[in-house]
């Protein structure tokens, strides 16, 4: 392309102003000159504040980049890219973001079900984790849940699970970007001993990771304040504060946490972790179901990230949260799917069609919780609450360049009337054609490119014959 022509179209293309500016004529050959990426669509729905949509638009994508966004012939006139992501029967957006998961726990989907919560996690959860998971499951799980995860068109998912130095090697090679929590948790877990090991071994982990790769953000996952006592979650805190990382933690999850935190604390959760100056470090807050007014006002105040997670909150039967008061509040809010053996898959469209249906029957008012604010929720919200909102989320001109193609061909999305709308009430993850996590495709027109699938599901078989066998022994079946 020519500086000419790049300098015609500045007012689109912001990069381009600081080629204009630097008076430098382009010297490469038309070889060096193309970009990565091109991404078209029949319609661009980039999810930022003012709600644009493009028809026949396209992105350009380079180094990892939103270079620039707009009707694909402007696009198209002014670039030319090595690889082009063609628009028909296609809708392009923002990768979805999973704001709360526990990935590995794929490989304990379906393992004991309609079950309530302290009796999932106390008799077979927590025991069975002890025996099984090491960091062979949690690779195996991991690389399963991601395969899921892309497949979907999820593009970043925030994860509390066990050896996240595992984890975060299973994220570096298949291409997403995630927050890993090092789970903190006073009892003997997989990876620790109690409390203080488990927050010896995550600072170990953070020190790792904190500056290896832009695609990972190393945090702390305290658990609960129910598996952990007021002075371990001061001190997970400290820890977090010091090393200037986040915190995810389940907060206010179940009626069981409200009464023990009652019992326990002399007041609710989130009353507590105010009282205790905890919301002083980032956190991301998962379910969040049973919060007083009060409390919503606290978590507003503090920028506390909440993490709706419909399907396993009806599941375990935890509750509903008050979402729309807590929108209404200015709460920071995002979904999640938390972890497979609570869900019991990662659909993050199941999840935005239930957090809407959820809402609008609790109230038995039909216009609360509209497409447009739950589809919000799992893209440019749940970055704000997961810290990410000035990197992804949204497809804007210099962001990164997170972004999927939704094939908009099969017999439920026709007719379209309504992108947004089919969006969120048809559309599933078997629709999404491709994904691109910072500039580099992880999935073109179905196939997977960075996950050896049938490795995986091979190794995740003959890890779950072994599970399988043992809970028969323990007369847990299946
Ligand atoms: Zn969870």
């Amino acid at each position: 392309m020519t500086l000419a022509t790049r300098c015609s179209i500045t007012l689109f293309f912001l990069l381009s102003l600081t080629a204009c500016g630097s008076g430098t004529e382009p010297s490469a050959n038309v070889e060096d000159d193309r970009i990565d990426l091109i991404v078209k669509g029949d319609y661009v729905v980039t999810m930022d504040a003012a709600g644009t949509v493009y028809e026949q638009g396209a992105i350009a994508v380079d180094e990892g980049l939103i270079l620039a966004i707009g009707p694909a012939n402007d696009i198209e006139a002014e670039y030319s890219a090595k690889e082009v992501l063609q628009s028909d029967n296609r809708i392009v957006m923002p990768g979805l973001i999973n704001g709360h998961s526990h990935a590995a726990m794929t490989l304990l989907r379906g393992v004991a079900d309609d079950l309530a919560l302290m009796d999932w996690l106390n008799n077979y959860i927590f025991p069975a984790e002890v025996e099984f998971v090491d960091p062979e499951f949690v690779r195996i799980g991991t690389e399963l849940a991601c395969w899921e995860m892309i497949r979907g068109g999820t593009t970043t998912f925030v994860d509390m699970y066990y050896f996240p130095d595992t984890i975060a090697e299973v994220v570096e090679s298949c291409g997403m970007r995630a927050l890993i929590s090092a789970t903190v948790i006073d009892q003997r877990s997989p990876d620790a001993e109690n409390a203080d090991d488990s927050i010896t071994k995550g600072i170990g982990f953070i020190e790792r990771w904190k500056d290896r790769n832009s695609r990972i953000t190393p945090i702390f996952g305290p658990h609960a304040n129910y598996t952990l006592d007021a002075e371990q979650l001061a001190a997970t805190r400290k820890a977090a504060l010091d090393l200037g990382v986040p915190v995810s933690i389940h907060v206010s999850e179940s009626p069981f946490e409200l009464q023990y935190s009652q019992d326990t604390y002399g007041m609710t959760s989130i009353l507590l972790y105010e009282s205790i100056d905890f919301f002083d470090v980032p956190t991301i807050a998962a379910h969040v179901v049973w919060p007083t007014p009060e409390e919503i006002a606290v978590l507003a105040a503090r920028n506390v990230g909440v993490i709706h997670n419909p399907t396993s909150n009806m599941k375990i039967a935890s509750g509903i949260s008050p979402v729309t008061e807590m929108l209404a509040a200015g709460v920071r809010i995002g979904i999640g799917t938390d972890g497979a053996a609570s869900n019991n898959d990662l659909d993050l469209w199941e999840e935005m069609r239930l957090a809407s249906f959820l809402q609008k029957v609790d109230r038995m008012d039909p216009e609360v919780m509209s497409a447009t604010t739950v589809l919000t929720m799992a893209t440019r919200g749940g970055a704000i609450a997961a810290g990410l909102g000035d990197s992804v989320g949204s497809l804007e001109v210099g962001k990164r360049a997170d972004i999927i193609q939704v094939a908009f061909e099969d017999v439920h999305h026709v007719p379209t009337y309504d992108v947004i709308s089919h969006l969120v009430y048809v559309t599933d993850e078997q629709d999404v054609a491709s994904v691109v996590v910072d500039g580099k495709l992880l999935m073109r027109e179905r196939e997977i490119l960075t996950i050896d699938t049938e490795r995986v599901a091979a190794e995740a078989k003959a890890l779950a014959a072994r599970i399988q066998s043992a809970l028969r022994e323990r007369n847990q079946t299946p």
